[in-house]
């Protein structure tokens, strides 16, 4: 089955390019390496041709919420906090 994702804002598994949330650990400094276990709720219009091809169109993103963020370097889950509006 073809899958076309026609929104171009809406990438699964691609690069989120306009961060306007950052991380930082106050352990070890860290700004750039973290796992980030996040939950997101999407609904599109799934459009099916009759041959069965689906086109998603018109994703929205209706919750987001991040279960936790966690240190890469120091494993500290803590000790990271939220910076905001870093680009
Ligand atoms: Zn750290």
């Amino acid at each position: 089955m073809t899958v076309t994702c026609v929104n171009e804002t809406f990438r699964p598994g691609g690069t989120v390019k306009s961060v306007t949330t950052r991380y930082r650990c106050n352990a070890c400094g860290n700004l750039t390496r973290f796992d980030v276990v996040e939950t997101t709720s999407v609904r599109s219009f799934h459009h099916f041709t009759v041959g069965g091809e689906l086109s998603i169109e018109e994703p929205e993103v209706i919750a987001h919420s991040v279960e936790s963020v966690t240190c890469r370097w120091c494993g500290h889950d803590r000790g990271v906090e939220t910076v905001f509006g870093v680009e």
